[in-house]
């Protein structure tokens, strides 16, 4: 069966034979694994479409549940991030974090639309900021049904006056709440406002965040708690680091 769809190539990676996987989010199916001859040595313009931070239309043969990449058109190659060393680590969160949250062949919209959003957005962005990435993964929690409760106390139901955030309750818990729980180590006291920040994240669209440079303590713990709410509910760890990523991009 032949089947067309748009998509972003993830992740590609190289098996015997000469071949490859490339792991594509799609428009219509979700995240889906296909294999393919095509190899970026290759001269003919299909190898662009290939590789990572590309978006194209692909008509894939689809035989007991595997696919095979049939031809493809670039529609948007974002390969120049790449150029551009603090860009293409935002880059490479956002697909990483795509990789390992989305499930194999169920479609999710939202997502995919925040995805082309994030990287056109990227692309053009002068400044660059770890912000963006930060962004995308908060505004992503709603899509992905694991959205944390700002607005009264988890455990109480009360507009809190002095918040926590409870990472394991799932959002915001008064202080009083858990006084018993000081042996906790995922519930979280900030020196910022979370709350109005988060809220800051999920209201604003993404292209206001290209300017915006969190102060880099606020960054940091803000980034932790990020870090363990994603590993806790996504079982996703130590995506939105400091340090460069490994990647085989
Ligand atoms: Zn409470």
């Amino acid at each position: 069966m032949i089947v067309s769809t748009d998509g972003i190539v993830l992740r590609q990676q190289k098996i015997s034979g000469g071949r490859r996987i490339i792991h594509i989010f799609t428009k219509e199916y979700g995240l889906i694994s296909v294999g393919t001859n095509i190899n970026e040595k290759t001269k003919k313009k299909s190898a662009l479409g290939v590789r990572p931070f590309t978006y194209a239309r692909y008509e894939l043969f689809k035989n007991k549940g595997y696919y095979n990449l049939n031809n493809l058109e670039v529609k948007k190659s974002y390969y120049a991030i790449g150029e551009d060393l603090d860009k293409y680590i935002s880059g490479s969160y956002v697909l990483e974090y795509l990789f390992k949250v989305l499930e194999e062949e169920q479609a999710n919209i939202k997502i995919f639309n925040l995805t082309l959003d994030f990287f056109n957005v990227l692309a053009v962005g002068k400044s660059n900021s770890l912000t963006l990435p930060l962004a995308f993964v908060v505004k992503s929690f709603a899509m992905l049904g694991v959205m944390p409760e700002l607005n009264s106390c988890v455990r109480c139901g009360k507009e809190p006056e002095d918040i926590l955030f409870s990472v394991k309750d799932g959002g915001v818990v008064c202080a009083s709440c858990c006084e018993n729980d000081d042996q906790d180590t995922l519930i979280f006291k900030t020196n910022f406002d979370i709350v109005r920040l988060l809220k800051y994240f999920i209201k604003n669209p993404l292209k206001n965040f290209i300017k915006v440079q969190l102060k880099p303590e606020v960054y940091d713990e803000l980034r932790k708690i990020i870090n363990k709410y994603i590993e806790y509910y996504l079982g996703v760890s130590g995506i939105l680091s400091d340090k460069l990523i490994d990647t085989d991009h």
